[in-house]
């Protein structure tokens, strides 16, 4: 938190302080189907992520457990764990189909823990490291979240790190950080107006415009191990703007891709393979993506290309 400029003081937490007393006037009690709880000592896995024992050493009474098919909730609140445990397996579905891949073998499950204090939160982010655009932590394969119950649609947050979740299964070596932050605000976004389209709110995926003069070049974009912080957003917007120009330029080739890079391969070379002579060199690219991340699209997502 302390090297990021006010602004991206995650929105939720700062929501969590103003709404806290409205916490305790509507908290409702567990309906009929909220997640099952389950005993610490009857999980059918144990994180090996040191994070997570952290975590749940703060206030260690507070804590309940439970499980769906790919994850194991770390909790405090029935109400406030079940419809996100809903979400959750939504969103790896999602993703899943997104990356048109075979689940990795295994049955490990993603293990997620949602604080609901700002105190407790804030004790743990010393810990942790903060990923500053979402106010979520993912590492190692876990979650941490801090989860207000007073404002239950914030935004793609929990999308993006779900994302994260299911990249990391699939890719344990690990991924260019443009591409992993790219393709998760990509997905993500996407997921949260299906998601809310289901239940009849209104929404529309919305990708940011980049002016030209803010855009960072794609050798230096590309080459990042974190978010510049003098620049979170553009990388957040420009990271995900190139995610979608490559899929939508062809969906095949940008699997291709991915798995390239996956496996460590150089930028250059993957793109020559995966997309053949469409963009030969990343100039050739940052030449044709240039004109695409600086286009406003409107409400509505559009296809890169035209045809
Ligand atoms: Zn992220």
């Amino acid at each position: 938190m302390m090297r990021l400029p006010s602004k991206f003081v995650p929105a939720s937490l700062l929501l969590t302080i103003a709404l806290a007393p409205l916490a305790f006037a509507q908290a409702p009690s567990p309906g009929l189907n909220a997640l099952p709880e389950v005993e610490f000592s009857r999980l059918s896995q144990r994180d090996p992520n040191p994070l997570g024992e952290k975590a749940l050493a703060i206030h260690p009474e507070q804590w309940k457990h439970g499980e769906t098919e790919h994850f194991i909730y770390h909790f405090v609140d029935s109400f406030v764990v079940t419809p996100l445990s809903v979400e959750a397996e939504f969103h790896y579905r999602v993703v899943a189909k997104e990356l048109q891949r075979e689940p990795p073998a295994g049955d490990t499950k993603s293990h997620i823990y949602i604080f609901q204090q700002p105190a407790d939160w804030r004790q743990f982010q010393t810990i942790g490291k903060l990923e500053p655009w979402t106010g979520g932590i993912h590492s190692q394969g876990s979650l941490f979240i801090l989860r207000d119950p007073a404002y239950k649609f914030s935004g793609n947050v929990l999308g993006h790190e779900i994302a994260h979740l299911v990249m990391h299964r699939y890719y344990p070596d690990g991924i260019p950080c443009w591409l992993d932050e790219g393709f998760a605000q990509y997905v993500s976004k996407g997921a949260r107006a299906s998601y809310q389209r289901a239940r009849n709110y209104i929404s529309k995926a919305h990708s940011q415009a980049i002016a030209a003069e803010n855009l960072i070049p794609l050798t230096a974009l590309t080459a990042m191990t974190s978010p510049p912080s003098d620049r979170v957003e553009t990388f957040y917007d420009e990271s995900e703007r190139l995610v979608r120009f490559l899929a939508s330029t062809d969906k095949e080739s940008f699997l291709t891709f991915l798995d390239a890079v996956a496996r460590h391969q150089p930028i250059d070379s993957a793109l020559v393979q995966s997309y053949n002579e469409k963009f030969p060199t990343l100039t050739a690219l940052e030449e044709q993506f240039r004109q695409y991340a600086t286009t406003e699209f409107g409400t509505s997502l559009q296809q890169a290309g035209g045809g």
